[in-house]
């Protein structure tokens, strides 16, 4: 299994709280970046010819700005380039105020059959908050457009907000049930460095939510989807037969080839695991690309096998423990502290059985505790 992602960096102002890779562009002119997204999947290619592309993810950044002339000729260079899955999963990431229907008629003829919306939150103040572009009622129309035209919709939510109660959470997850999506991805708002949002909490000019209350909101959050959208991940649920394929192969530690600025790749090559991680500027990566200068990582198999362990527990269903062996060749229990497993297990944080391991209820909500304790 191998995935292909795409980074585009372009969106139209920065919101408060982003760290991704992201450079704002209202009024401002978009490079033109094909020629370099094909001279790397060139690349790309050249080192994993023989497998079969099972998704492909247009992420960012806001891929919905990406010009369609890009957006088809990156799509139709893939296609000559790999044998692709008969029912691939290919996904753009989109914002509201950037979707028309001409772009979404294109996308259907190109064969994207999943749209991730990034509405973030129901609530105007909270909207504003955020430094998002949109209000409510833009994030309602860009849904119900987009609806016209797919099935397979995501739509992206943030809680534990700055002076946002559990009650007007509760409220917003009414409203959020009530979009019947098939999938939603519902994350804590984590306060990054290098954002405004970071500046103002130093500042003293905002003050984070307690802990406790973000808790609460993550343990309402299960309760209200649990019969419509159940989890499957710590930040996402789907109903059934709409979970992120592309999303599950990283968690199960299949290769992805990532394009584009700040993009990072995990490729196995005979029996090796290797790593690349593009430059986080878009001059830097154009250099690499136009000076032909590809540089890769080894990851060792204690790197690598982390790695699994720590996406893997994120999943409501854990890990196969076959499957992390087939990857890793070597006995899953060699990177684990037994000592201290047991205690998970006996304390009601971790389920094991034959071939699985997992958290319970209890245990996901102190995952990264857990992660800290057990891996060697
Ligand atoms: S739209 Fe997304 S990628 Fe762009 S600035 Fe906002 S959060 Fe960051």
């Amino acid at each position: 299994m191998t995935s292909i992602y795409i980074h585009y960096p372009y969106c139209l102002s920065k919101c408060h709280y982003c760290d991704f890779i992201s450079f704002p562009c209202l009024n401002k002119e978009m490079e033109n970046l094909t020629d370099f997204y094909l001279k790397e999947l060139d690349y790309f290619n050249t080192i994993t010819k023989n497998d079969e592309i099972t998704s492909i993810y247009f992420g960012g950044g806001t891929p919905s700005l990406m010009p369609l002339s890009m957006l088809e000729s990156i799509l139709n260079h893939i296609n000559k380039l790999w044998h692709i899955k008969k029912d691939i999963e290919i996904t753009i990431e989109a914002n509201p105020k950037t979707i028309t229907k001409d772009k979404l008629k294109a996308y259907k003829t190109y064969n994207i059959n999943r749209l991730s919306i990034g509405i973030q939150s129901l609530n105007n103040d909270s909207l504003k908050f955020l430094g998002r572009i949109h209000d409510k009622e833009d994030a309602l129309q860009t849904l119900s457009l987009a609806q016209n035209y797919f099935d397979n919709i995501n739509a992206d939510f943030i809680y534990a907000i700055p002076n946002q109660t559990l009650s007007m959470w509760e409220n917003e997850l009414r409203d959020i049930v009530k979009l019947n999506l098939p999938h939603l991805s519902l994350y804590e708002l984590i306060i990054e460095e290098n954002t405004k949002l970071y500046k103002d909490v130093i500042a003293g000019k905002v003050n984070i939510i307690n802990e406790n209350i973000a808790t609460d909101m993550y343990i309402l959050t299960n309760e209200y989807l649990k019969n419509t959208t159940p989890q499957y991940e710590v930040s996402n649920y789907a109903k059934t037969s709409y979970q992120s394929q592309h999303n599950i192969n990283y968690w199960e530690g299949g290769d992805y080839i990532g394009i584009g600025v700040a993009s990072a790749s995990r490729i196995t090559k005979n029996k090796k695991f290797y790593l690349n991680e593009n430059e986080s500027t878009i001059s830097k990566w154009k250099e690499k690309i136009n000076d032909n200068n590809w540089h890769f990582e080894e990851l060792t198999q204690n790197e690598r096998a982390e790695e699994l362990i720590i996406m893997g527990l994120r999943q409501v269903k854990g890990i196969s423990i076959t499957q992390f062996e087939n990857i890793i060749r070597d006995s899953f229990f060699n990177f684990i502290d037994m000592k201290k497993l047991q205690n998970m297990i006996d304390n009601d944080f971790i389920i094991l059985n034959d071939n699985n391991i997992k958290t319970t209820d209890k245990g996901m909500l102190v995952l990264d505790s857990i992660l800290r304790e057990i891996i060697k």
